[in-house]
């Protein structure tokens, strides 16, 4: 499932492909949006930004217009120059934007719909997003706040993956920050210190940042089980927890 980080480097590149040149079409090709109008809706505007909050990314037009996306599991973006092969098949395309010199493909990413922009500040599901982790203005404040409302009885490393307490983890920076923390992550969130849970977010903030400039960090325990901890060469574990069941990985050892 693509992350923060992941998101945030595709709107880089999506912005870069777009922001001040002219869109030439705006195709949104699956049978679901076949009597949105989108493209008449967008006809003739410019796009103002390309911006993202947790693993949401957002296209946002001129007079209030905003595509919100989010990819779920499977989705991607794909940024190319005119005549360039797409990495997907084009059955997978569920927004086609084009200007003179690329094409911005967003593939099997099913939550795709335009709504204005008040409606973005006020939706729900937005609205309770925890704060994200990668923006300038993370509050640490606030991540605490919304973990301490969250169920004691929870595995920390559940609750990570909540996008109400903190927004832009998933499943491999959830084990690494739990790793770098020293967490066990089937410690119920209310037996972790607020300086615990902090040490999390920290450790793997810089790393998130750093994927972002597109270099990846040495995963410590994600999909390495079976294999020596790289500090004290005990075996890394994974199983499913939480509600979701996602697989954790751990250091028996290092995260007792
Ligand atoms: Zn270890």
């Amino acid at each position: 499932m693509p992350e923060g980080d992941t998101i945030r480097k595709a709107a880089r590149r999506v912005g870069d492909a777009l922001l001040g040149n002219e869109i030439v079409s705006i195709e949104t090709p699956q049978p679901r949006h076949r009597f949105d109008r989108w493209p008449e809706r967008l006809s003739g505007r410019a796009l103002r930004a390309v911006d993202t909050h947790g693993k949401h990314l957002f296209l946002r037009f001129e007079g209030d217009l905003t595509l919100h996306s989010h990819l779920r599991m499977g989705g991607l973006w794909g940024v190319y120059r005119r005549g360039e092969r797409w990495r997907r098949s084009p059955r997978r395309a569920w927004l086609v934007i084009r200007t003179p010199d690329h094409e911005v493909v967003q593939f099997d990413g099913p939550v795709l719909e335009l709504v204005t922009d008040s409606r973005t500040r006020f939706d729900q599901r937005l609205a309770g997003l925890g704060p994200d982790l990668l923006a300038d203005d993370f509050s640490e404040e606030r991540f605490l706040a919304r973990l301490r409302e969250d169920d004691r009885t929870r595995p920390f490393g559940d609750a990570l993956l909540d996008q109400r307490n903190i927004a832009g983890i998933g499943n491999i920076w959830r084990a690494e920050a739990c790793f770098l923390a020293a967490i066990d992550p089937h410690r119920p969130t209310g037996e972790v210190s607020n300086d615990e849970a902090l040490a999390a977010v920290r450790a793997i903030q810089p790393r998130m940042r750093e994927s972002v400039e597109g270099r990846w960090p040495e995963p410590w325990v994600y999909r390495r089980d079976g294999r020596p901890c790289k500090r004290c060469r005990t075996l890394i574990q994974a199983g499913g927890i939480g509600d979701d069941n996602r697989t954790a990985y751990w250091c028996p050892e290092c995260q007792s």
